[in-house]
């Protein structure tokens, strides 16, 4: 039996084209970028194609997508042996990242691809990327999916999900994912990390979380953040939870005003995760003066996350109603190989 894979377009530069008056790049009908690369036929496995009624550029994502994309492997789910998430790459890490967390117990791959240019297009790297992704999505021991996570692959590069940030607006190479090795890199022969993989050995059956809780936001700070910005943030109404962009490893100034308004939205029962602004590397607030001061507010630790997996696992967390005692601690545990 060839394994059976579910290919789902959701827009983006890979199935874009040009529109002739205004020259801007338009998403277009998911049956032509099939007709693209015949390519396709010679894979090992069979596709099947399902896309968004109205494919998007990723900019335009948001969580009802993420709900759509989860929904749509659920359905899928015992037909198929593995997924490829066709998206623009200006939020996939984004969305990587969510779905790890929507998806519990993951026992197939769910892979995020794009392209930096159209499939159309002379120089494209679109096909690689798309052939490649079948590939490993269809990869198989003893009858058993390789990968049982979400990954993204790019430009020779399998990533976790939600360890990938979008780096390059220019370059093939646009994702980076600094805190944790490629999962597989792809030459002559596609080599397979395999002691980096998630092992997922339990049984359980996959649980498709539905619901997120968007009240969220960001903050990065920088040399000149007045308290107001930072208090009119904390301040909006209905919040729950602000992940803030320290510097280096989970530094932020000590002026009173800054950690009073810290103190007084934990007291409001504001959760504060703390990542670093820097592209790698990981939060340890014991290390400076300025990092402990924030630790023993009650600021919560991202340790090594991404800022897209920070943001999205508190819309997962948050959504699942964890009491205020548990939160710390399920927040600063490993759920999907996003902390090392
Ligand atoms: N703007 C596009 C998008 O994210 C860029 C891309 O596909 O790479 O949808």
């Amino acid at each position: 039996m060839k394994p059976q894979i579910l290919l789902l377009y959701t827009g983006g530069t890979i199935g874009m084209i040009k529109d002739p008056l205004t020259a801007s790049l338009q998403a277009f009908d998911f049956a032509s970028l099939l007709d693209k690369i015949p390519e396709l036929n010679l894979l090992d496995c069979s596709i099947d194609t399902v896309s968004f009624e109205t494919p998007i550029d990723s900019s335009n994502i948001n969580p009802s997508h993420w709900i759509e994309i989860a929904s749509i492997i659920e359905k899928n789910y015992a037909t198929h042996d593995g997924f490829v998430v066709l998206h623009g790459s200006d939020t996939m890490s984004y969305s990587a990242s969510a779905l790890s967390f929507m998806l519990e117990n993951l026992s197939k791959p769910v892979i995020f691809t794009g392209s930096q240019l159209p499939i159309g297009d002379l120089r494209t790297d679109a096909k690689e990327n798309l052939i490649t992704a079948i590939q490993i999505a269809a990869l198989q021991n003893n009858n058993k999916a390789v990968i049982k996570e979400v990954g993204l692959y790019f430009e020779y590069k399998l990533y976790r999900g939600n360890r990938t940030t979008k780096i390059n607006a220019e370059y093939f190479q646009a994702f980076a994912s600094l805190n944790f090795p490629a999962l597989i890199t792809s030459g002559v022969h596609l080599n397979v990390q395999h002691e980096l993989l998630l092992k997922n050995y339990s049984q359980a059956p996959l649980i498709v979380h539905k619901t997120l809780d968007t009240n969220v936001a960001l903050v990065k700070l920088f040399p000149g953040i007045t308290a107001t910005v930072l208090k009119s943030i904390l301040d909006i109404p209905q919040l729950k939870a602000v992940v803030v962009e320290t510097y280096g490893s989970g530094n932020a100034t000590t002026d009173d005003w800054f950690l009073k308004t810290i103190e007084d939205a934990i007291a409001k029962g504001i959760y504060i995760i703390n990542v670093t602004q820097c592209a790698g590397g990981s939060v340890q607030m014991n290390q400076y003066h300025t990092g402990k001061l924030l630790e023993g507010l009650g600021v919560i630790s991202g340790n090594d996350m991404t800022t897209e997996s920070a943001l999205t696992k508190l819309m997962y967390m948050l959504a699942l109603k964890i009491s205020r005692k548990m939160f710390k601690t399920v927040f600063e545990t490993d759920l999907r190989g996003e902390i090392s």
